[in-house]
């Protein structure tokens, strides 16, 4: 019986899988997982910025509000039900970043945030007792957040700039995301201090001991990417007696939503399902992964991966609802069982 799934996380596409896993896990529909399998979520935070004074940690938030419903269904980030005023009122000061979305009930949870870690708490207490209010209510102990580290790490994106001596300019990724809109190509991907960093507490506790490695369809280049990044991770999930299952976050040659195709050549890999699979690599080779999904539209890929020494299938992979998503879940857990 699977007791314990570790799922490396990062925003969106993560938190939207967890949600459907977490469907799955109450439904009974995933196979050989017990119905009070625990699950721990280790989190991207390389897309953490400051931003007038807040420390804000997108990935840890909205796995936090996704799971916890405060998520604002539409957009897919931030709180339900949100006013701008602060965002307003700062811009109505001419101060930057204008261009970051603050809400004023997503304020509430930077500050608490800020606070904590000024006074002297780790990221990782600071998580737990804000999922207090958010996961515990609806988890119990069922769901652990845990940050990939405690340490500060951010992607840096290169981007061309003919004014600048050099030609180029570095941004933090929020601003080549949000305010770029990726819209330029990304030169290089910079992870500022994360050959430095430590993993979080419980991190590498969570691959090893775990009984089962989800990797959602998260962005391999800035989520799983960076997570996998962090010093000792990757020997963790090589060395882990759990299977490692990850899903295909590119469907039909691109990205579902998001920048992961830019990303992706800016790190030389192969915009393709086949190509973020075999760049993650077979465990039987040295890789992280023992089983790859792709998208049934990608069926004629599997092959390619399958020589590789990963298994691997072609089935539904859109997040369309709970049942859907918990069906790819179920999918990758068939996989390797
Ligand atoms: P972010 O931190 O908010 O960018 O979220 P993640 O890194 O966790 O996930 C982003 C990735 O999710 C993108 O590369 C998308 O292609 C992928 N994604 C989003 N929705 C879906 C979906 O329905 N199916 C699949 N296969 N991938 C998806
Ligand atoms: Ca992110």
């Amino acid at each position: 019986m699977v007791q314990q799934i570790t799922v490396l996380s990062g925003g969106m596409g993560g938190a939207r899988f967890l949600q459907g896993l977490m469907h799955g896990i109450a439904a009974g529909t995933l196979p050989g997982v017990a119905s009070d399998a625990q699950v721990t979520v280790v989190a991207n935070t390389a897309d953490d910025i400051w931003v007038h004074g807040l420390k804000v940690c997108p990935d840890l938030d909205t796995v936090m509000y996704t799971l916890g419903d405060g998520i604002d269904l539409e957009r897919g980030w931030g709180r339900r039900e949100e006013t701008w005023s602060v965002k307003t009122e700062l811009a109505e000061y001419g101060v930057e970043p204008t261009w970051f979305g603050l809400g004023d009930r997503d304020v509430a949870t930077h500050l608490v945030r800020t606070q904590m870690l000024d006074a002297g708490y780790p990221l990782s207490a600071v998580t737990e007792a804000l999922c207090r209010r958010w996961l515990a209510p609806v988890f119990g102990q069922g769901v652990t957040l845990l940050p990939m580290t405690d340490d500060r790490v951010e992607t840096h994106i290169a981007i061309a700039d003919p004014e600048t001596p050099s030609g180029r300019r570095v941004v933090h990724f929020q601003e080549y995301w949000i305010k770029l809109r990726a819209s330029v190509p990304a030169e290089a991907v910079l992870f500022v201090g994360l050959d430095d960093a430590t993993p979080g507490p419980g991190v590498i506790d969570a691959i090893t001991d775990a009984d089962l490695i989800l990797l959602p369809p998260s962005n391999p280049v800035v989520s799983v990417g960076t997570i996998v990044g962090v010093p000792r991770v990757r020997e963790a999930l090589v060395a882990t007696k759990a299977p490692v299952v990850g899903l295909s976050p590119i469907v039909g040659g691109t990205h579902v939503r998001g920048m992961a195709e830019q990303l992706l050549t800016a790190i030389g890999v192969e915009v393709s399902a086949a190509g973020v699979g075999l760049h993650y690599g077979s465990r039987s080779d040295g890789g992280i992964l023992d089983g790859w999904l792709v998208d049934e539209r990608d069926a004629d890929q599997v092959a390619r991966v399958t020589e590789s020494g990963l298994a691997c299938r072609a089935v539904p992979l859109m997040m369309s609802d709970h049942d859907a998503t918990a069906a790819m879940a179920a999918a990758a857990i068939e996989l390797v069982r």
